[in-house]
């Protein structure tokens, strides 16, 4: 039997009905990309959302929502305000100190950082608030993971053996702590040839299929390479925004759906 997690009584965020943990085993994998544009294909359907973003180590939210020189305010009463981009409350570390300097932060400072993150910040009524977490199974991703009352994890991968290593780590802390997964998300599974429509490998398959079989983890979607995606988060608009009828776009939007009809279950 798996321990139970120590935190899961913890009362949640007041208002706030989901939250959703993103997590990767390696960073560059499309944790944040996928964060995004899961939020905004949220939002589309009507639902309040919100996104924290904790990647302390690359705080990609600002530049992927194209609010990179924004503050929040802070309420009279001293609360911090989500910034409002896209339908979707934002917050990040990005936005309470520069991109560089969040990285030197240890232990203590982060902690308060994330504790403030939760319970200073006016989310308001969420449906679901999504959270960014960093990549890999440090200290910081165990504390949020159990700090924070969870309704589940996502998990991104591309497929390759190098990063199944690592979201099997992802995966095993969150099993430990009892937080559900919700399912993986595998990303840039594949490159289709624009002229041909031929599947190219972009990386080795690996054992990623025989992992799910035996942990009867579902894999939720499989998102090709869209250099579109690549550009997006270049220019601040993800692609649910800014080109909605893409097929990239309609991937998200139909990920959005398998995530709500889960976690309304
Ligand atoms: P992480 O949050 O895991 O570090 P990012 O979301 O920042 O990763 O993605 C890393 C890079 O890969 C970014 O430049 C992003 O635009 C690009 N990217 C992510 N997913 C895709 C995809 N499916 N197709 C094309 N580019 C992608």
């Amino acid at each position: 039997m798996q321990p139970q997690n120590p935190f899961s009584q913890q009362s949640p965020i007041p208002g706030v009905k989901h939250i959703v943990a993103i997590a990767s085993g390696k960073g560059g994998v499309g944790k944040s990309t996928v964060s995004a544009n899961l939020a905004v294909a949220l939002a589309k359907t009507g639902s309040k959302v919100g996104l924290l973003d904790c990647d302390i180590y690359g705080p990609s939210i600002p530049r992927l929502f194209g609010t990179i020189n924004q503050k929040p305010a802070i309420s009279e009463a001293g609360r911090i305000q989500p910034i409002d981009r896209y339908n979707v409350r934002l917050m990040s570390i990005g936005y309470l100190v520069d991109e560089n300097s969040a990285v030197v932060w240890r232990g203590p400072m982060l902690f308060k950082a994330i504790d403030q993150f939760i319970k200073d910040v006016e989310w308001g009524e969420l449906d679901y608030l999504l959270i960014d977490l960093p990549p890999g199974t440090g200290d910081v991703q165990l504390t949020i993971a159990q700090k924070v009352p969870l309704s589940g994890a996502l998990t991104v991968c591309t497929p390759q053996n190098l990063a199944l290593i690592d979201v099997k780590k992802a995966l095993d802390m969150f099993m430990r702590i009892n937080v559900p997964i919700l399912g993986l998300i595998e990303n840039m599974s594949y490159f289709a040839n624009p002229t041909t429509g031929e599947k190219i490998q972009m990386f080795p398959k690996g054992e990623l299929e025989s992992f799910l079989d035996r942990t009867k983890i579902p894999k939720l979607i499989e998102l090709p390479f869209y250099t579109t995606l690549a550009k997006a988060s270049e220019v601040g608009i993800p692609v649910c925004e800014g080109t909605p009828d893409s097929d990239e776009a309609k991937l998200f939007q139909q990920l959005a759906g398998i995530l709500k009809a889960k976690l309304e279950k």
